[in-house]
């Protein structure tokens, strides 16, 4: 039996990620300014502090940075998925965010690995998270 998935808080100022991962898409926000691809999500830019800011598609090509692999669930939820990595991927546009490595067991699992963006549906809920899988 599974526990109650753990999903992320959606908010006025996030939601168009969320959007845009439940229809397979990889968005951010980039700076009106200066240009800059920022993540994670915010209200100014942390480069220049203007607040303007489009939502643009990205790539969703990237590599992995660092990981780490989990042997023990910190919670009932991911009680099924252990052991699971966590990975920071640095994304092609510049941003890095955390996220898990799909489709390769943990072992095969290296920095520098080229990874693309892929999308899982949380099941039970309207929730589509943006996992990495390699290329
Ligand atoms: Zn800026």
């Amino acid at each position: 039996m599974s526990a109650t998935p753990i999903v992320p808080t959606i908010t006025e100022e996030n939601r168009p990620f969320w959007d845009a991962a439940r229809a397979e898409r990889l968005e951010m926000q980039r700076c009106s300014a200066c240009r800059h691809v920022r993540y994670p999500i915010s209200a100014v830019c942390p480069r220049c502090l203007d607040a303007a800011a489009e939502w643009i598609e990205l790539s969703g090509r990237g590599s992995v940075l660092s990981f780490v692999v989990f042997e023990r669930a910190y919670n009932p939820a991911w009680a099924d998925r252990v052991p699971y990595n966590v990975a920071l991927i640095q994304l092609a546009e510049g941003p890095r965010m955390f996220s898990n490595v799909v489709g390769v067991p943990n072992e095969a699992v290296v920095v520098g690995m080229p990874v693309r963006v892929v999308f899982e549906p949380v099941a039970g809920t309207d929730v589509v998270l943006p996992r990495f899988a390699p290329e």
